[in-house]
């Protein structure tokens, strides 16, 4: 019955494991570890696998397990394993399918971390990584190679907003015999089904929408029951990147509102870009549901809506975008998204201020860049805020 529940209906219902106590709201299940009735079923439990018990935190626990299925509903995926923070998440995701020998095709726009694994941490380990424009078919197509074990990429690149084309891609890579993995964070389960459009393996930061309110760390990684109970579970159970019962619990009921807050988010994204284009303080408005987006009819068949961030080119540089930024009242200057604070970043002077210049340019992470992360106030209260900034531009 379950399955056939809508999103809304998944998000508040699915995974539920009530106590002896029929509580209403979800149970924090604050235990490192698990009794056993007897010794045979402790035996029995170490021999066979837990099967719908527990034996220890780190390898899974009733609150952890509550979150993952809900997730999972939601993904429409098998299953699923929650990470301590979304990079575990990716860290976990990769090192586990990945050994010495194998090969990597990556779209080259990646969250800092993303790259740092993927750039510098597997070619430590003998894994040959080859990059390509993301939105370029041909180029992730001549990338392959005999031994290319995955294909990475972010669904919507973190800061310049390009649309990479999932189902392209996956073709491609399951033509060539290896696995897509998408980090979804931007796109939102809400907005893009990347499960349905071909990718094997995804990723999210739960830290961003799923949380949705800044409090909490947390991941997850979608997949086939085949990959998360044979590969991964493995490498993250013995890694230690567990989730916290806690921190679960906080995701587990930013789920229930997740759709409407992505949707309400979005829906304020779409306003002010759609009013913000054509300002003369801005060279560009970056928004995938915008006409002028290179990728507009790419989003508008692979998402439902164009997601809850815009970027924005103040024109004049990094000295007008710290103008504009530091004139803003009520949208934050700081460095997450999804947040139902709106929050707006300078990426070439912080979270990608690493990269060298080349890189930047490559990248299209101008001086006058800035990331607006749009959240729950009202929209017109945004407008005029993000329009008092430009007056001081
Ligand atoms: C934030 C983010 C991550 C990392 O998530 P953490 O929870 O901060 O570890 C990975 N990928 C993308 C696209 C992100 O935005």
């Amino acid at each position: 019955m379950s399955e056939t529940w809508k999103p809304r209906t998944k998000l508040v219902h699915s995974g539920v494991r009530r106590s002896q106590y029929s509580e209403v709201s979800e149970a924090i299940y604050l235990t490192q570890g698990f009794v056993y009735p007897d010794a045979e079923t402790a035996e029995d439990r170490f021999l066979n696998g837990p099967g719908d018990g527990f034996i220890y935190a780190r390898y899974g626990n009733p609150t952890v397990r509550m979150f993952e299925e809900r997730i999972a509903a939601l993904e429409g995926a098998e299953d699923a394993f929650a990470t301590a923070s979304g990079m575990a998440a990716v860290n976990g995701a990769l090192f586990s399918m990945l050994r010495a020998g194998d090969h990597v095709v990556s779209a080259r726009a990646l969250f800092g971390s993303c790259l740092f694994i993927v750039e510098t941490l597997l070619p430590r380990f003998g894994v040959e990584v080859s990059f390509v424009d993301g939105t370029d078919l041909d180029a992730w197509k001549a990338a392959m190679r005999p031994n290319t074990r995955v294909c990475f990429l972010e669904a919507l690149s973190n800061p310049t907003l390009e649309v990479i084309d999932i189902s392209g891609v996956a073709e491609i890579a399951h033509a060539g015999g290896a696995d897509l993995v998408v980090d979804n964070v931007f796109a939102t389960p809400i907005l893009q089904r990347s499960m349905e459009l071909g990718a094997d393996v995804i990723i999210y930061s739960a830290t961003k929408h799923i949380d949705g309110q800044g409090r909490c760390l947390g991941g997850v990684v979608l997949g086939s029951r085949a990959y998360i109970r044979d590969t991964l579970e493995p490498y993250l159970k013995h890694t230690g990147a567990a989730l916290s019962p806690f921190n679960a619990w906080v995701m587990l009921k930013g789920l229930e509102t997740l759709d409407l807050r992505v949707r309400a988010q979005t829906e304020s994204a779409q306003y002010l870009a759609d009013h913000l284009e054509g300002d003369a303080k801005l060279a560009r408005v970056i928004f995938p549901y915008c006409a002028s987006h290179p990728q507009h009819a790419l989003a508008k068949r692979q998402m439902s809506a164009g997601g809850t961030v815009l970027s924005l080119e103040i024109a004049g540089g990094q000295a007008a975008a710290f103008r504009f930024l530091n004139a803003l009242d009520i949208v934050l200057i700081s460095n997450n998204l999804g947040d139902a604070k709106s929050i707006a970043t300078h990426p070439a002077t912080t979270t990608h201020q690493r990269l060298s210049d080349a890189q930047k340019v490559e990248l299209g992470i101008t001086p006058g860049l800035i990331r607006l992360s749009v959240g729950l106030e009202d929209k017109a209260d945004l407008l005029a805020d993000l329009r008092g900034g430009l007056a001081a531009v």
